[in-house]
């Protein structure tokens, strides 16, 4: 059963050009699946139905088989979502910033420490944990992002363009580090990105998003042979 379903998805904002139209594709759980699309391709629309800040003009989306027009909040709360728009606060410690989101989540003090511990360091940033995060470049500033994203153990994980801004290096660790999410934990991982070189052997399947549409849709080996 796929950890997030998508099925005949279409969305309007109102104008005469659908923002998506007729999308369907599955996340399984344990695989790193990315959603390759130029700007303006519908990825960050397609994220904001899938996390129900939209409503979908038509279609349905399923987390863990559960339709999330009607599912109850915890439908929701197995998701891990990183935005694209920075949510730690700069002048917090990660640390700090990281007790902050356990405390909405309601996870107690010591299992938090606990595992802010383990988060931290299977991203590599347990030495980091005490500096502000003004203080941490691009890369370490989104493994923040996606430690704060963990913490409520999520079993789906979406990620739109978490590799904005980043340099080579930084980003090819990145990458590693949430694949490892699948493999370790078998995290089910959705990954957005318009950089087709970042479609490289950790990806087990590739949805390509053009024009709110799917392009193509199945291994990178497919995928590549058909672009
Ligand atoms: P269909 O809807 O006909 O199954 P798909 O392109 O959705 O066509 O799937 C083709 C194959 O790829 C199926 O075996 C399916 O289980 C597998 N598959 C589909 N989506 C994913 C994914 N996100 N990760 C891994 N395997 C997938
Ligand atoms: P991507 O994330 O792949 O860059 P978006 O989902 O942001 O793509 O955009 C898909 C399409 O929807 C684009 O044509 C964009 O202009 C349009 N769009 C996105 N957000 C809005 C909005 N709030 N109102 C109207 N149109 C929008």
């Amino acid at each position: 059963i796929p950890a997030l379903e998508i099925e005949g998805l279409r969305h309007s904002y109102g104008g005469d050009r659908y923002a998506l139209e007729e999308v369907g594709f599955r996340v399984m759980p344990g695989a790193f699946t990315c959603l390759l699309g130029p700007n303006g391709a519908g990825k960050s629309t397609l994220f904001a139905l899938a996390t129900n800040l939209l409503r979908p003009t038509a279609g349905r989306i399923r987390i863990h088989g559960h339709d999330i027009a009607t599912a109850s909040g915890d439908a929701l709360a197995c998701m891990g979502v990183v935005f694209q728009q920075p949510t730690l606060d700069l002048d917090l410690t990660v640390t700090q910033n990281l007790h902050y989101f356990a405390a909405l989540h309601g996870i107690g003090r010591r299992e938090a420490q606990r595992r802010i511990e383990v988060e931290l360091t299977r991203l590599s940033l347990f030495e980091r944990r005490d500096e502000k995060v003004r203080a941490l470049n691009g890369g370490h500033r989104r493994r923040a992002e996606i430690a704060r994203a963990l913490l409520h153990r999520p079993t789906l994980l979406l990620l739109d363009e978490p590799t904005v801004g980043l340099d080579i290096p930084a980003r090819r660790k990145l990458i590693r580090h949430v694949h490892d999410l699948c493999t370790d934990d078998g995290i089910a991982v959705l990954w957005a990105t318009h950089l087709i070189d970042e479609i490289d052997p950790v990806t087990d399947h590739v949805v390509v998003l053009h024009r709110g549409r799917v392009r193509a849709s199945g291994p990178v080996s497919v995928v590549n042979a058909e672009a």
